[in-house]
């Protein structure tokens, strides 16, 4: 699906060669133990590649935002005890990152077995991207392997400094995110329609100016649709917009009738009288009465979505519909959520809350694919180039 061009852990002699392995082992934790253990699974295919071909297995990671060099809480251990358990064999933790102990441990390592160096962020030089640091690395390994979709928007020293110091390919996973992605974006099956919703107007507005350029329908929910309805001159009580980017929204407005795309905005909402789990709600069409805030799409304008989605040969999502943390405003995403899951065409879901969204609703198998990068997919929604993919080797 689409194309890639960039080189992949598929196209390399890995055997016996100590390979930098990055992942993006960043799970939630609480109290040591992880609660969520997803991103660990999505590295599975590239580490067991990696045994088949009887490489020597250097994994690192960040996790959490440790302040001061090493601190237990943001240790990886528990991350490599998951792993051995998952792939039933040992993972050797190193005591550093970079350290006399990870190269020692990583010297010893025999073909097929797993070593874990400790959190990248206990380096101060890591999101400096400090060529030091990056040199360090091409000590240790031969090959780097990047599977770290969520980071790909960073450059830092253990993405993009890297690559300077060994040869540098896509792992299994980052390459399936960026084949599926750019598929979506830059080659789609028509009708191509985007659907956009969550907090902010100003933080999406580049993604819709460069999907206006890309989309046949443009779906707008979340509190950034009452920034365009306040544009349009209808009432929006207290609900959530953004006074400083009205302009800027009359102007994306202006510029979807002139390129004869359907760009469409909630016509009915759920409102609350606070924002708060408890408050009062209803449900209007048009003007929300003042001292109420819109908190979901109403059921009509779920319909209409539906619909354009369920015609849609691709369709890429990012932001929810509503405030779908709370029971009484989820039932926009849950229906977007649906109807994509309906949808016979590609259907792929970008951005953190997005994706939790649908796996909350219990609805990822339905679809093509849920972004493992927040922050990474919303910068490839707005056309720009991620560093930690630019520096790998061209195919
Ligand atoms: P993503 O992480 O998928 O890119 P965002 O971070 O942009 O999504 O937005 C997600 C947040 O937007 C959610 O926490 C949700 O509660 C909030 N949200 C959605 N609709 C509204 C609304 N109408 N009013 C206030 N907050 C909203
Ligand atoms: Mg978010």
């Amino acid at each position: 699906m689409g194309s890639y061009n960039k080189k992949s852990v598929k196209d390399i002699d890995v055997k016996s060669k100590r390979v930098l392995l990055l992942c993006d082992f960043n799970v939630p934790m609480k109290d040591g133990v992880i609660t969520d253990e997803k991103r660990i699974l999505e590295t599975l295919p590239t580490i067991n590649y990696l045994i088949g071909q009887g490489a020597r297995i250097i994994l690192c990671s960040h996790l959490g935002r440790p302040k001061n060099g090493y601190e237990e809480e943001f240790s990886l251990a528990p991350v490599a005890k998951r792993l051995s358990e998952l792939l039933g064999r040992p993972v050797r933790m190193a005591a550093d990152v970079v350290g006399e102990d990870a190269q020692k441990k990583a010297r010893e390592l025999n073909d097929g077995e797993l070593l874990m160096l400790e959190n990248t962020r206990f380096e101060k030089g890591e999101t400096k991207n400090d060529p030091e640091l990056a040199k360090k690395y091409g000590e240790i390994a031969e090959v780097f392997v990047n599977d770290a979709f969520g980071i790909a928007h960073r450059n830092y020293a253990s993405n993009c400094g890297v690559a300077s110091y060994m040869e540098a390919v896509s792992g299994l996973l980052l390459q399936k995110e960026v084949s599926i992605l750019g598929g979506a974006l830059n080659d789609p099956q028509r009708p191509f329609v985007a659907v956009l919703g969550g907090a902010k107007v100003s933080e999406k507005i580049k993604s819709i100016k460069n999907l206006l350029d890309k989309a046949d329908v443009i779906l707008i929910g979340g509190a950034m649709a009452y920034s365009f309805l306040k544009a349009e001159g209808i009432c929006v009580g207290n609900s959530m917009y953004e006074e400083d980017w009205l302009p800027t929204a009359v102007e994306l407005l202006q510029k979807a009738r002139e390129k004869n795309i359907k760009f469409l905005l909630p016509v009915d909402s759920v409102i609350g009288d606070s924002f708060n789990e408890n408050c009062e709600t209803r449900t209007v069409r048009g003007d929300i009465p003042e001292g109420w805030m819109g908190l979901d799409i109403g059921p009509e304008t779920a319909k209409i979505y539906g619909e354009e989605i369920k015609k849609a040969a691709t369709v890429v999502w990012n932001g929810p519909m509503g405030v779908f943390e709370w029971d009484k405003f989820q039932q926009g995403t849950l229906d977007i959520a649906k109807a994509m899951a309906e949808c016979g065409g590609i259907t792929v879901v970008g951005g953190g809350d997005s994706a939790a969204a649908i796996n909350k609703f219990g609805l990822a198998s339905k679809l093509t694919h849920i972004s493992t990068g927040g922050g990474a997919s919303l910068k490839f929604l707005e056309g720009e180039e991620l560093p930690g993919v630019a520096c790998i080797a061209d195919a």
